[in-house]
């Protein structure tokens, strides 16, 4: 009897203390938790928690090219329970698969964001579809077919052919973000990164998403903010189709997670911190379910969180 009862004893103060830890984290104004799977490190001491606290959200996802990757490493282990690491790299680089190995054994449980000037079905991408495969990691992409500067060139160009790419590697689990990723939502897209206008169905982004089960959407930056603006009804019923598929980022650049520091230059989220933008947006699109599956449950079931 004494050993039950001290079992018990034992159990509730487990649970009192997983119960304290919950509510030790910042209470949401996003009415639950929220994970951001597209955050970039920051230079200043504290950046990144900065980011994520001004913001309301609970975890992100922090996506370090090789330079930052130490430091990328550090904030996850300052801040238990708030991060986790992609790493990525200019696969252009001879090292480059190498870097990446290095870096998923230091730690990294995903591959991006991946943005070089290559083509995204030639040898340098290859070899990262390959890797992903079979260290069984995520890999982001940020696909780009228009500059946005002039000279700026592609990012992993000619997203049109990627289906021929996911349906060859059924092993690598892909996300696509960036202009030519939401561009390529309609069927009709001109030459620019940010389309304005109705949605023609049947882009080869949204095949993509129906018809692979190894590919995933990144609602983040500009791009995403701007197609949930585009042609709102379609964009309904897009992220409702897509319900499973589809992650909440922000790969917003402010200071705070309320916009200070924002340039100025970019209509919508001029001035302002684009994650509160984007969750403000789909919170007005989505029920509070799909919302709640966007923002929170595709994206730790996913990248298998577990802390
Ligand atoms: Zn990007
Ligand atoms: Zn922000």
């Amino acid at each position: 009897m004494q050993t039950i009862i001290n079992r018990r004893q034992l159990l509730g103060t487990v649970a009192a203390a997983a119960l304290s830890r919950v509510e030790a984290q910042p209470a949401s104004e996003w009415g639950g938790p929220v994970l951001d799977i597209h955050l970039h490190p920051r230079r200043e001491e504290g950046g990144e928690l900065n980011h994520i606290n001004g913001s309301g959200v609970t975890k992100a996802v922090l996506l370090s090219g090789s330079a930052m990757a130490e430091h990328a490493r550090a904030v996850v282990a300052k801040n238990p329970g708030r991060f986790v690491w992609f790493t990525g790299t200019d696969v252009t680089r001879p090292d480059a698969i190498e870097i990446l190995r290095k870096n998923l054994a230091a730690g990294a449980t995903g591959l991006g964001e991946i943005k070089s000037h290559v083509v995204c079905d030639g040898p340098e991408m290859t070899a990262v579809y390959r890797l992903a495969a079979e260290m069984n990691v995520p890999v982001l992409i940020h696909f780009a077919d228009f500059p946005q500067s002039s000279g700026e060139g592609t990012w992993n160009g000619g997203i049109i052919r990627f289906p021929a790419v996911v349906k060859a590697n059924p092993r690598t689990i892909f996300i696509g973000h960036g202009d030519a990723f939401w561009a390529n939502t309609s069927k009709d897209v001109p030459e620019t990164p940010y389309p304005a206008g109705k949605i023609k169905a049947g882009g080869v982004s949204d095949r993509m998403l129906s018809e692979f089960p190894n590919f995933y959407g990144d609602l983040s930056a500009n791009s995403g903010r701007k197609f949930l603006a585009r042609d709102p009804e379609f964009a309904a019923k897009f992220i409702e189709r897509h319900a499973a598929k589809l992650m909440f980022g922000c790969d917003c650049s402010c200071s705070d997670g309320r916009g200070a520091g924002q340039a100025s230059n970019q209509p919508l989220i001029a001035g302002k911190c684009v994650a509160r933008e984007t969750l403000t947006v789909l919170k007005q699109l989505a029920p509070p379910a799909l919302f709640r599956r966007i923002t929170w449950e595709n994206g730790m079931k996913l990248f298998k969180i577990t802390g």
